[in-house]
């Protein structure tokens, strides 16, 4: 990869690396990337010694992050584990905020990290309106990197061939602001496509992209978008698999296409790039793969997007597609339904990893398993994990802000099959025993190292009375509901929810956006939307139906169906407040004024739930 000369001094984003032979390695002689059968190998050693790799990693950590302001209040320079469980207290971002609003304004990246931060991460969470940032040292790139050089290995066991032909994978990277310091603040993926990691991969036929880097890079998101699909038909008879981060940016993906398919065509068959591309890095990129007029692939691709419907229509442009690789897990199983309908059913939906901001977790050791199976390998060597115990399932442990006692974590060798645990991890960048706010279930074991069901993440619920509802509770009603539309060649595309206490008692509303999946389908009769709006209440648990059956403090559900493309909009809206296209997810219960009005704006009709849900003391 890139060839820096031992000696040369570590840059923005870039760490000290040492080459031998063909082999990269840090200044401690930590090797630094591994492919092929090498990543595997490394693998099944990393996941063998689990509890040695978490005890070394706790230990680095702790030796040279001990002298920072925040580690020493705690522990005085000590760097045993034992002083570390009983006196580092278990935090959320309230508890390390202070700290990085002032590495942000200027002061020293010790008051956290022995190494200097060289950038701050936005994530995808907000606290008190404003995004929260991360901290990230350089080499914490060489961590990221080596989660994805795993991914290839891994699918290679599974499918041959990949190396024969292009992925097209839409990726996006944003604009990035400065910290009042002048420290770079992005999202973790933008800090990746922007750095040398990404940018001077080395040629790799497993990893042979359709998009140009310059496309990935353009900040215009249309544009990008417009580019990178654009590229992908282009390249259409060698692409091998599909995919995005999450499964909500493909879909928007393929939304965009059928807004702009014939203009993409006419491009092909001119030979011409669209005029409304203007950034230029995306013109020379394009054109040089445009090159000379096709129509006889224009031709084919407009008998194809031109058919009424596009089910199955994934197959019929990509013919040599055999997988798509995006996140189906969490919320994002929603999705699952409309990537079944593009794609007839006929290809996997792949779940390759599971990360955050403040710390890449782990990888999917079994990528072609159905999204309701799928389980992440923690890697053992990416952060120091600890897990809070949720003993009675995935809604004990208080809320997101209340205190943990210290000594009820359990370490990532340790926790049992079967439980509920949040997820909490201690990185190099600074962040200690920092509740990443995830709820994971153990399902499995890969030698020494859990396999992780991701669950839901905690903090997102409903809540009028006494109730509370958490993301995973309404899914799960919402999935019953929407089933109910079936017969009626009606899909639910989107939802997203609110707890409406502007009258007494509040109702939770939903917020639907349905599509049709035949030209004689809809508009649906109203006793149908009420009895999906009984369907979700009866399918609420006890606490819920006694508040709206006993106590009456809860008033009846409504769904609110909205029209079609609102939920783009509603993501327009989060990105242009700061969000990354990436890293966006349907917020599954909406808060914000602004994004409330324009649900509001966009509703055709309302249904209430006509009668009370069934509840039993
Ligand atoms: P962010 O820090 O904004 O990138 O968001 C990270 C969060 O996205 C994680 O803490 C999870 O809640 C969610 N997430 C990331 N990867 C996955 C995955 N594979 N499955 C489900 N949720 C995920």
């Amino acid at each position: 990869m890139h060839r820096l000369h031992p000696s040369a001094i570590a840059s923005e984003g870039e760490t000290l690396r040492v080459e031998r032979g063909c082999e990269c390695f840090d200044m401690d002689g930590m090797k630094l990337e591994y492919k092929g059968e090498d990543a595997l190998k490394e693998l099944e050693n990393l996941t063998e010694k689990a509890d040695e790799v978490q005890q070394r990693i706790l230990k680095e950590i702790l030796t040279r992050n001990g002298a920072t302001e925040y580690l020493n209040k705690y522990l005085g320079g000590s760097t045993d584990r034992s002083a570390f469980k009983c006196r580092v207290p278990v935090i959320t971002y309230a508890g390390v905020r202070p700290y990085i609003q002032r590495i942000a304004n200027g002061e020293d990246s010790s008051l956290i990290s022995g190494h200097p931060i060289t950038e701050m991460i936005i994530s995808s969470g907000t606290s008190g309106g404003n995004p929260k940032l991360m901290p990230s040292i350089a080499e914490d790139l060489d961590r990221r990197t080596f989660l994805y050089n795993l991914i290839m290995p891994i699918m290679n066991q599974y499918i041959q061939g990949l190396d024969k032909g292009k992925a097209m994978y839409l990726y996006f990277a944003k604009t990035e602001m400065a910290t009042p310091c002048g420290l770079p603040a992005r999202p973790v993926l933008t800090s990746y496509y922007k750095s040398k990691h990404f940018k001077c991969r080395p040629q790799d036929p497993f990893n042979d992209y359709t998009s140009p880097d310059q496309a990935i890079l353009c900040m215009d998101s249309g544009q990008s978008m417009y580019c990178q699909l654009l590229s992908g038909l282009i390249h259409r008879r060698d692409v091998l698999r599909l995919g995005a981060v999450f499964a909500s940016a493909f879909l928007r993906a393929i939304t965009f296409l059928e807004r702009n398919w014939t203009r993409m065509c006419h491009d092909i068959r001119t030979g011409q790039l669209d005029q409304d591309i203007t950034d230029p890095n995306c013109r020379d990129a394009m054109c040089n793969i445009l090159r000379s007029p096709d129509p006889q692939l224009a031709d084919e691709i407009k008998a194809v997007c031109g058919r009424s419907s596009w089910m199955g229509i994934l197959g019929q442009l990509w013919p040599g597609a055999k997988y798509i690789e995006v996140v189906v897990t969490g919320s994002m199983a929603q999705y699952i339904p409309a990537l079944e309908f593009y794609s007839a059913g006929k290809l996997p939906l792949v779940c390759a990893m599971y990360a955050s901001s403040e710390s890449y977790f782990g990888v999917n050791l079994k990528p072609l398993c159905s999204p309701s199976e799928v389980a992440y390998t923690l890697l053992p060597n990416m952060a120091y994990f600890e897990f809070i115990p949720l003993d009675s399932g995935p809604q004990s442990g208080g809320d997101d802000e209340g205190e943990v006692v210290k000594d009820m974590l359990v370490d990532l060798v340790d926790v049992k099959l079967g439980c509920y645990y949040e997820l909490v991890v201690t990185t190099f960048a600074g962040l200690y025993r920092f509740r990443i706010g995830d709820v994971l279930q153990v399902i499995g074991f890969h030698n020494r190292a859990p396999q992780f069901r991701f669950i839901c993440r905690r903090n997102v619920i409903l809540s009028i009375d006494i109730d509370k509802t958490n993301e995973e509770d309404l899914h799960k009603s919402v999935t019953t509901a929407k089933k109910l539309l079936e017969p009626y060649d009606a899909l639910l595309v989107e939802y997203t929810s609110y707890a409406d206490t502007s009258s007494v008692p509040g109702h939770y509303v939903l917020y639907w956006e349905i599509a049709y999946t035949s030209c004689m389908a809809g508009p649906l009769e109203a006793h149908l939307l009420q009895e999906c709006c009984v369907a979700i209440e009866e399918s609420l648990d006890y606490v819920y139906r006694r508040c709206r059956t006993y106590d009456k403090s809860v008033g009846p559900l409504e769904i609110r169906v909205v029209e079609p493309g609102t939920f783009e909009a509603l993501m327009d809206l989060c990105i242009s407040q700061g969000g990354s296209i990436n890293q966006y997810k349907t917020p599954r219960c909406i808060k914000s004024g602004s994004a409330l009005e324009l649900l509001n704006s966009n509703v055709i009709a309302g249904f209430f739930s006509p009668r009370y849900p069934t509840w039993n003391p």
